[in-house]
Formats: structure tokens, C-alpha cells, sequence
């Protein structure tokens, strides 16, 4: 058995430190601060201290007179104007700059406005509830265009970049995805030299897909500093005025019409080494951890629409009748209606505690909540607005109707930031990464008992200190666990079953991360209420609605909680092969 465990582990040691996702992720993790949330959840561990900071927008005041405001803006510029000229005038931007938009989270040092994460997702979910298109030009800009400068700039970048960024005279871009190179990003093609006097790169290559191409002064390019080594990349600012930066003619795309997305050349373009963002290599780390934000922002932006959707369902199945009742009598409309609630309220909840994680350290990286995150938002807003249209009946197919407009701008929200199939198996690469390092610290009788340790604890019971005084919230606290304790056995069966061929069995992967992605669920939502319930607000409502989200969890738990593959997804490959 030791011989067994021994050829397992260095097969798994040559793997890791081959499979790029794992090993970056591994290298990431190690580096950096971290409350590690979930990890500590999958080894029966609550961390009460992120759970009991729980919270929501602060902010309210500001954020509702900015949203009334850029409502205002809405009415003078109509979204299907926008849309028709196929982007958004200079007097809408500036106006825009002049409003704040583009400075929302660029503290008030620099000439922002300061808010914090919370405030920001706030506002995310209602313009986005608005119009996702218009919206794009800042929110692209703020998420993840100065995100890096704010998070990794010396004193001299922010003040030379993010000050005019504020104020809306420096629009940025954020610049990884190349023609050949998306989802696997470690691997792109761009280079930035070091010039023989060391004091400018020379940088060459093709960025695609770029939001905000033509509306940027300035953008955060990604490019590789070695090509011996992929992955040591740097992060540089630069200025689109620059020589050699060609951009091209905005992409016809199928929505999100007003935003601006092109590809963008570099043709031995001069960046001086000032602008270089933290050090030479950490680039990589830089896209990652700046995608954090990008994606909890697109769950606001999920939420924003499930709430809208929400709102026009009730609406329309109120005064629609059908066989002489209005069509919300009907049990499969108003399955959809409440789908819409309870999701739209996990998304929130979800949201509010990455947020809290994410901003609990700056540099540190909750990659599995905001993945986690980013899937759920996506992919549940998708079918609300699939519902949503379907409520309305024919109507729904009229363009005059908001629902093609609103289908058409999200569908690629499950695409950028991450697909849903990379989201499906990052998690679970990144938790199955982090026991491999545990594992390789090990001597080898010790890595044996490790792993035999690790499996008999996942079938212990966990001791959370939490209990309340509802059995409503009692059950979710038991069926987190009971996925945590799933979890915790399939990572473990993961190593020891699959070793170097893990990344090889996504379906495997998908069920963990899917386990985990509803822990994670649960847990948001007992945190909010748990918050509410402390500051003397009434929760009866939201338990109502987390029933409905429990249920849901259960079917999700009884079909994912397998170690091997179920008979349709081993039939895939065989299929696949044999295709004609
Ligand atoms: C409107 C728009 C705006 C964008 N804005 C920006 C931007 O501002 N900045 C930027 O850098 N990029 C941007 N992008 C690019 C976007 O992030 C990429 O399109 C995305 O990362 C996917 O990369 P890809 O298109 O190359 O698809 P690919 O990586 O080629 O993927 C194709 C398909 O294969 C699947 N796939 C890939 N690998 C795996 C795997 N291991 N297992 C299972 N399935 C897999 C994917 O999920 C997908 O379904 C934008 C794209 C669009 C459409």
C-alpha cells in the first residue's frame, strides 16, 4: 500500500508541478495572505470571525442620489438610442466622468469618491438592472481596468494615472485575452523585453475582445517577461497615445452594443520601466487577483437582473389572465417567480460575504468564493431571464419588449471573467492543489497517514458554534456541513484515485465545485441572517425564501455527491469517440 501511495505522490509531484492551473493557483495561495474560507470549511473548520462580519452596503445615502442621477442620464441618453448608434457619445462620458462614475472606487485622495466594495456592488446591481451595456464603459473601467493601479501602484503611478482615471479623462482597459490564447491565460503570447540599459520594456503583441478599446487613454497590459518561463509575466500601465499601439474597429457583437470591444496591436511599443505594476513575474498574480473584483461585480450584475426580471414577472403574471384567473395562479409561473426571489437573495448574500473576505486584505485571494460567485450569479440569472421571458408569453419575443435587449447583453457574462466550464472545475483544482501541497511538505509514511487521517476525519462531525433558535436555519447549518464533509472525502479520494490525471476528470471536478458552490450558498445566507438578526432586523421573510434555497441544495447534494462518474457522463466519451 506504501508502494502504491509512494508512486502515487511522485506522480503527483511531476503533475502538479506540470499542470499549470494547480501549481500557479498552489504558488498563489502560498504567497499570500489568506482567511481561506472554504479550505477551512472542507476541513470542518468555521471561521467565525469572517462569519460574524457579515455585511452590507453602508453607504445607502450616496449610493441612491448617485443612481438617481445616473437614471436621469438614462432618460437623456435612452439605452436603445445608445444602441442604435452603437456607442456612447463624448458629452455622455463626460458627463458620466463628471457625475463620479469613473472614480467610484478611487479614493477620495486621488480625486474619487471613495467608496467602499460593498457601495460599489450596490451600485453595480442597479445600473446594471438598468442597462448592462451603457453601464460597461465605467464598470469595465472601475472593476477591472484601474483595479490593478489601485491595488499594486506605487505612490507615483496613482498619482499620475489614477487621478485623471477619477475624473474620467483616462478611461482604462484591462488587457489579457489574445487571439490564441483565452481561458488558459498563463500562456499568452504577448512579450515585454527589458532594454540593454534596463530602462523601458519593449512590448509586442495582439490583445483581443478588449472592453473599452476605443474609449481608453489607458490600459493594463499582461505580457510575458521570459519566454523560458510562462506565467512570469509583468502587468504594465500603459498610455493607448504611445507609438506603436494600434487599436481596431469595435467588434459587431450580438449585445452590449454601446460598449466599446476591439482587438489592440503593440508594435515595439516603448513602456518605461516606471510602469511596470509591483514586481517583474508577479504579473499573472496581478490579472488573478484583479479578477476577484471583476467577477464579484458581474454577481452584482447577475443580481441586478434577477431582481429586474423578478419584478417584471410578478408585474406581468399580476394582470395577465389566462382561463379566467390572472397567470400567476399557476403553479409553474409561480415556480419561476419564486425562483427568481430566492436566487436573487443567495446572490446578494453571496456577494456582501466574498466582498467582506475580499476587502479583509486587499492582496489576499478568495479565488474559490469568487468563483463560486461569478458561476452562480451567471448562470442563475441566465435562466431568470430565460423565465422571465417566457412569463411574458409572445410579448416577451417583441423587441420592443425589454427582454431580447436584457437576454442579449448578458449572454456573454457567462463567458467573460472566466467561462462557466473553467468556474465548474477551478475550485476544486484550487482546494485539490492546496491538500497536494500539504502533501508534498510530508515524509512518506507521514503522507500516508496524512491522507488516511484527512478521509476518516471527513466522516467526523464538525463542531460549529452555531445554532439558532429556528429549524429552518438549524437544517442548513447541518446540510453545510454534511456537503463540507462530502467535499472533504471526494478531494482526498481525488488524489489518492485520479493523481495526475485529476485535471482530466472534469466532471469529477464539477461536482465538487458544484458541493462546494452550494456550502457556500448556504453558509452566505445563514451569515446574513445571522447579521440581520443581530442588528434587530426581521428575517422571517428571507428563512422563508432560504427554505425553498435548502431544498435546492439537497437535490444538488443527492446528484453530485459521487465519487465516480454517473452512466450518461462515462457514455460521453465512448459517444464522442465514435462520432461520425
Ligand atoms: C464582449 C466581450 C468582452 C470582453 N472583454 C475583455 C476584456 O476587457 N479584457 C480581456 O482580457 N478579455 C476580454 N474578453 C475575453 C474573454 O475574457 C474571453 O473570451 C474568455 O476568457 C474566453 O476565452 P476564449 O474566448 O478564448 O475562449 P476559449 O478559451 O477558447 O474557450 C472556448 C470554449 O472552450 C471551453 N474550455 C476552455 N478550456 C476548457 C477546459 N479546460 N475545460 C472545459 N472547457 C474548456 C470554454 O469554457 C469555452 O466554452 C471579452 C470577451 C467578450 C466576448
Amino acid at each position: 500500500m506504501i508502494s502504491i501511495m509512494y508512486n502515487q505522490e511522485q506522480a503527483w509531484e511531476r503533475y502538479a508541478s506540470r499542470c499549470n492551473m494547480i501549481s500557479t493557483l498552489c504558488d498563489k495561495e502560498g504567497t499570500m495572505g489568506s482567511i481561506d474560507f472554504m479550505n477551512k470549511v472542507y476541513r470542518g473548520v468555521l471561521d467565525q470571525w469572517a462569519f460574524r462580519s457579515y455585511r452590507g452596503p453602508g453607504n445607502l445615502g450616496t449610493v441612491e442620489d448617485l443612481l438617481r442621477r445616473y437614471e436621469e442620464l438614462l432618460e437623456e441618453y435612452p439605452p436603445k438610442e445608445l444602441e442604435a448608434l452603437g456607442g456612447i457619445p463624448d458629452d455622455m462620458i463626460k458627463k458620466m466622468g463628471g457625475m463620479g462614475l469613473f472614480g467610484l472606487s478611487v479614493p477620495e485622495a486621488y480625486g474619487g469618491l471613495g467608496l467602499d466594495l460593498w457601495d460599489q456592488l450596490k451600485i453595480v446591481e442597479a445600473v446594471a438592472g438598468l442597462d448592462m451595456s451603457a453601464a460597461l464603459a465605467f464598470l469595465a473601467h472601475l472593476l477591472i481596468g484601474i483595479k490593478g493601479i489601485e491595488l499594486f501602484g506605487t505612490e507615483g503611478q496613482k498619482q499620475r494615472y489614477l487621478v485623471p482615471a477619477a475624473a474620467g479623462d483616462m478611461i482604462f482597459s484591462y488587457a489579457l485575452t489574445e487571439p490564441k490564447v483565452g481561458s488558459d491565460a498563463r500562456h499568452i503570447e504577448t512579450k515585454a523585453e527589458l532594454s540593454g540599459d534596463g530602462s523601458h520594456y519593449v512590448l509586442n503583441g495582439v490583445k483581443t475582445y478588449i472592453t473599452n478599446a476605443n474609449y481608453a487613454q489607458g490600459m493594463t497590459v499582461f505580457a510575458q517577461l521570459d519566454p523560458e518561463h510562462p506565467g512570469f509575466m509583468g502587468a504594465f500601465i500603459i498610455e493607448t497615445a504611445w507609438d506603436g499601439i494600434i487599436i481596431g474597429a469595435d467588434m459587431p457583437k450580438m449585445g452590449l452594443k454601446s460598449s466599446s470591444t476591439a482587438m489592440v496591436r503593440f508594435e515595439n511599443v516603448r513602456v518605461p520601466v516606471e510602469n511596470l505594476l509591483g514586481k517583474p513575474g508577479y504579473g499573472y498574480t496581478i490579472a488573478l487577483t484583479v479578477l476577484n473584483y471583476g467577477r464579484l461585480g458581474l454577481m452584482a450584475a447577475s443580481s441586478g437582473v434577477t431582481k429586474r426580471s423578478y419584478h417584471d414577472m410578478r408585474a406581468r403574471a399580476q394582470s395577465r389572465i389566462q382561463f379566467g384567473v390572472p397567470i400567476e395562479t399557476f403553479p409553474l409561473i409561480q415556480e419561476k417567480i419564486v425562483r427568481a426571489r430566492v436566487h436573487g437573495l443567495v446572490m446578494e448574500a453571496m456577494n456582501y460575504f466574498s466582498a467582506g473576505l475580499l476587502e479583509h486584505d486587499t492582496e489576499h485571494n478568495p479565488v474559490i468564493e469568487t468563483s463560486h460567485c461569478k458561476l452562480f450569479g451567471t448562470t442563475k440569472a441566465w435562466e431568470t431571464l430565460y423565465d422571465a421571458l417566457q412569463v411574458a408569453g409572445g410579448s416577451g419575443f417583441i423587441s420592443t419588449q425589454p427582454y431580447e435587449k436584457r437576454m442579449r447583453d448578458f449572454r456573454v457574462t457567462t463567458i467573460f471573467e472566466g467561462t462557466t466550464e473553467i468556474h465548474s472545475i477551478y475550485p476544486s483544482l484550487f482546494a485539490i492543489g492546496r491538500i497536494a501541497k500539504e502533501f508534498k511538505t510530508r515524509q512518506r509514511f507521514d503522507k500516508w497517514m496524512y491522507l488516511v487521517k484527512e478521509f476518516v476525519m471527513s466522516f467526523a462531525p464538525m463542531k460549529w458554534e452555531l445554532r439558532f433558535d429556528d429549524r429552518t436555519l438549524n437544517k442548513a447549518v447541518r446540510l453545510a456541513q454534511s456537503h463540507a464533509r462530502t467535499i472533504r472525502r471526494m478531494l482526498i479520494f481525488g488524489l489518492i484515485e485520479y493523481g495526475k490525471k485529476i485535471g482530466n476528470e472534469e466532471f469529477f471536478l464539477r461536482r465538487i465545485s458544484t458541493l462546494s458552490m452550494y456550502c457556500f450558498g448556504l453558509l452566505s445566507v445563514l451569515a446574513k441572517i445571522s447579521a440581520d438578526r443581530s442588528a434587530g432586523r426581521r428575517s422571517a421573510e428571507d428563512i422563508r425564501l432560504f427554505s425553498y434555497f435548502i431544498e435546492e441544495a439537497r437535490t444538488v447534494r443527492s446528484t453530485n455527491r459521487h465519487f465516480f462518474d454517473a452512466k450518461c457522463e462515462r457514455l460521453i466519451s465512448d459517444i464522442f469517440g465514435a462520432l461520425s
